[in-house]
């Protein structure tokens, strides 16, 4: 696995926008033992990705999106606004991987920052953590 920014799962969520990101969890990418969070070392989109196909992300791989793929992250809570973040990614995150993640990371990190107040909008939430401005879905 070549550096990537923690900020960045290996199946395309912004970790960036999570609520436990830096609180209890340092980033799916981050292998750190340093952290609360324990449900991710289990992830089997992780595993598959890191460790069974050493790959950086899903996206890069043949069989993306996968059953494993699916069955973790897009078929749960379908139609759920609150989950947008995670429905949006395939059609996304395959567009903007170009040579490589640079461009999709940098829309991410766009797409959950305040225009208010560059503070960062969580996601499950929507809204700016800093001045409440509530980000339209
Ligand atoms: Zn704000």
């Amino acid at each position: 696995m070549s550096q990537i920014p923690n900020e960045l799962a290996p199946c395309g969520v912004f970790c960036g926008a999570c609520p436990s990101y830096q609180k209890s969890c340092l980033g799916c990418a981050s292998e750190s033992k340093e952290q609360n969070r324990k449900s991710k070392w289990a992830c089997k989109i992780r595993i598959c990705c890191y460790t069974n196909k050493n790959l950086d992300f899903c996206v890069t791989c043949a069989a993306y999106p996968c059953k494993i793929y699916y069955k973790k992250l897009l078929d749960p809570h379908q139609g759920d606004p609150l989950f947008k973040y995670r429905h949006e990614i395939p059609e996304i995150f395959s567009q903007q991987y170009s040579p490589d993640y640079a461009i999709f990371l940098e829309n991410q990190q766009k797409r959950w920052t305040c225009p208010n107040c560059e503070g960062t909008i969580k996601f499950y939430h929507y809204k700016c953590s800093k001045c409440g401005y509530e980000h339209i879905i």
